[in-house]
């Protein structure tokens, strides 16, 4: 290995690199069994992302070869674009982050999902997991700095660097009220983060990381509403130029999606923004109307819609 890869360290970071995306997508996906193995074909070559434009061709699945997570699914997340996914639980939209990482493969018949044309059963798995970048709801933090947190996305990363990621990821102001500014330790036996500081440590490391492509799993909790208004900036920049996929639990959250997918039963029922779904007046508005009454929050969030 150490001839393949070159010094020590750079093993350290593939080390780390896999470990980090093993946590997040374990934390992401939160699966209710264990996946399958995935093996890539012999001579593989690697996934090379030029556009960072997905597709779901007809895609069906099942998890156990009885019911079905997903029937018949098409899409395209064109280059750029954040597309939204919504709908109850069961409804499958973990399951469609699940086979765009390829927690599992599609067989012979159940359609196709392509990054930039590119079946992704095609390419190597280390390849295609490069260029995902992965913001679970809730992110797991090393007993380490807070710098060495958010570091950990890029090999060799500077202290100017994670500066400006924690910036941009409107963490910046809270770490330097912290102890020992950059270099204070967090997690269990450090200072204890909140849900929403480790969603933006979670955004800054991502942001360091690069990725072309985006999985966020919005937190189902409500949080408060300056915390929200700072993950919301930090999710921009993070969204900026790439192509995202997101589950949304609240729907105010997803206002500014390029593209709403509403599933049920493992279907896409509706699609379209926000305002387009609302006028559509059905199984999104019906949603957003519970939402609505069931939450202060969200009312102001629609007054916001309507008006603004
Ligand atoms: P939630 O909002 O609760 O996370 P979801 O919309 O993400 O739900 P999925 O997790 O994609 O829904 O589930 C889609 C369907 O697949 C459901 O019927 C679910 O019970 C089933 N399912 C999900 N994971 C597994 C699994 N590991 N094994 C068997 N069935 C599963």
């Amino acid at each position: 290995l150490a001839q393949l890869y070159g010094p020590l360290n750079m093993l350290g970071y593939i080390y780390r690199s896999v470990n980090q995306s093993l946590v997040d997508t374990e934390k992401l996906l939160s699966l209710l069994a264990e996946p399958t193995e995935i093996n890539d074909k012999p001579n593989a070559p690697d996934l090379i992302v030029e556009n960072g434009e997905i597709e779901f061709e007809n895609v069906s699945f099942s998890y156990d070869g009885r019911t079905t997570a997903l029937n018949g699914v098409s899409f395209k997340v064109p280059k750029g674009s954040s597309v939204a996914l919504v709908g109850e639980s069961g409804s499958g939209k973990s399951t469609i982050l699940r086979l765009l990482y390829r927690f599992y493969d599609l067989k012979e018949g159940e359609g196709r999902i392509l990054i930039d044309g590119k079946d992704i059963r095609d390419v190597t798995q280390a390849s295609l997991r490069k260029a995902i970048g992965v913001v679970p709801q809730d992110s797991v933090l090393f007993n380490s700095s807070v710098a060495y947190n958010i570091g950990y996305g890029k090999f060799g990363a500077s202290q100017e660097e994670i500066e400006a990621a924690a910036k941009a990821a409107q963490m910046h102001d809270r770490i330097m009220s912290f102890p020992d500014g950059y270099d204070t330790k967090v997690g269990e036996r450090g200072v204890r983060l909140s849900g929403g500081e480790k969603q933006r440590v979670a955004i800054a490391r991502t942001l360091l990381k690069n990725p072309p492509i985006l999985l966020l799993d919005e937190a189902t909790s409500a949080l408060d509403t300056s915390t929200e208004k700072d993950i919301q900036k930090a999710l921009q920049h993070l969204q900026e130029g790439r192509s995202s996929l997101s589950i949304a639990h609240r729907l105010s959250t997803i206002a500014s999606a390029d593209l709403i997918l509403v599933l049920k039963d493992g279907q896409i029922v509706e699609q379209g923004t926000h305002a387009e779904l609302l006028a559509l007046d059905g199984v999104f508005a019906t949603m957003w109307a519970d939402q609505v009454s069931s939450s202060d929050g969200a009312s102001s969030h629609k007054k916001d819609l309507v008006t603004g």
